[in-house]
């Protein structure tokens, strides 16, 4: 199939391949917009079952981000890069090492950061061959450093919205969560859930992450194949995306489906499915903005920690707006999302041609 033509394709402004015999790095950086700003997305490190699916992810996300950075009011546009993971090209520092010299090669066209498979120690390698890098720990209380718990707490945040617009009541106590997938953000989120009062439901397919959640809280542990469809008030993806299909929506019990995992409808139209079954969906890209929030900050480098509490704390306002629409015009959650999104970059675009 003709890149053009991919269906996922959706004029991204550049899509660059790499593969490089020396290192092993066989990469993808996809550029969807760069009308608000450089595109900013993290870096993925995934074992794909094939070459067309790590290209149908990053093309995915890549404009996910262009709709998360725009809705969450950044300066950004949108992009995203996957490193295609092998048993015969096992990750190594002088991987990571040409990942930035890569990313440098772009001139800034592309910003990366931490994303799935990927560490803030991996990137401290990354940022020894380019700037164009951020989500790394900084000093004193400037904005930055690892973004998972910042996108835990605006899940958090949002989960609370959620529970609001259809209880009109946020209190946690009573109230039970699944949470699929306890890796950096997932773990924290439950940590904020527990302390809140949540009674937690979770999986996960990496037996150690498991076990470091459960020696912290009070949790119940349940099949990774059986999380989706737990009999509970909130379902928080929290590990890979497309978990939201014509398959699994049937069979969804919760009532509020929230959590931090990208892409989470495997096609546009399964939000129609989940309007149809009157579960409140918090579209990923607007709940789980804390992270991208806390990279863009540091990357500008003209934020304190504070200050990104603070916008970080204005998600389940911007969530509570696309709510509110929905609930007035039987329309998709995710629908009136990806429109407010486009509104904003194509507002910008008329803006510089005007200026032009
Ligand atoms: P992570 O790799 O640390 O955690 C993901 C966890 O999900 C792992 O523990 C993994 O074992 C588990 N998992 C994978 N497949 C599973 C399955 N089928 N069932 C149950 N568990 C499964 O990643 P993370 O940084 O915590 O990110 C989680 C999700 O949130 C991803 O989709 C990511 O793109 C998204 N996200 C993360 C951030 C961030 O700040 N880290 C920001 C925005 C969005």
């Amino acid at each position: 199939m003709s890149v053009f033509e991919h269906p996922e394709f959706d004029r991204h402004e550049a899509i660059h391949f790499f593969d490089d015999p020396g290192t092993g790095l066989r990469a993808i950086i996809a550029v969807h917009s760069t009308a608000l700003g450089p595109a900013a997305g993290g870096c993925r490190r995934w074992q794909y079952a094939s070459d067309e699916e790590a290209l149908t992810d990053v093309l995915r996300l890549s404009r996910g981000m262009t709709y998360k950075n725009a809705v969450a009011g950044l300066p950004f546009g949108g992009g995203k890069s996957v490193i295609l993971a092998s048993d015969n090209r096992p990750a190594s520092a002088e991987q990571f090492r040409e990942f930035g010299r890569r990313v440098q090669s772009l001139d800034g066209a592309y910003i990366t950061a931490e994303d799935v498979g990927i560490s803030v120690d991996d990137m401290r390698i990354v940022r020894e061959e380019t700037e164009h890098v951020s989500g790394l720990p900084q000093e004193g209380k400037s904005a930055g450093g690892d973004p998972s718990p910042w996108t835990a707490f605006g899940v958090f945040l949002g989960i609370r919205a959620a529970m609001k617009k259809l209880h009109g009541d946020e209190s946690f106590a009573g109230r039970k969560v699944a949470v699929q997938g306890v890796g950096h953000v997932g773990q924290e989120l439950c940590r904020l859930l527990s302390e809140a009062g949540a009674e937690l439901l979770v999986a996960d397919v990496n037996r150690e992450n498991l076990r470091r959640v459960a020696a912290s809280m009070p949790v119940t542990e349940v099949a990774p194949t059986d999380i989706l469809f737990a009999d509970v008030d909130v379902l928080a993806p929290c590990a890979l995306g497309n978990v939201l299909n014509s398959e699994t929506i049937p069979r969804i019990r919760a009532k509020i489906v929230a959590g931090a995992a990208n892409n989470q409808l495997s096609r546009e139209t399964d939000g129609e499915q989940l309007t149809a079954r009157e579960i409140l969906y918090a579209p990923d890209y607007v709940i789980n903005a804390g992270g991208v929030i806390s990279v863009a900050r540091e990357y500008l480098g003209d934020s304190s920690e504070d200050e990104v509490l603070a916008e970080v704390s204005r998600i389940p306002d911007r969530l509570e707006e696309i709510f509110n629409e929905a609930a007035k015009t039987g329309r998709p959650t995710n629908v009136i999302a990806d429109e407010l999104a486009r509104r904003i970059v194509e507002e910008s675009v008329s803006d510089q041609r005007r200026i032009a």
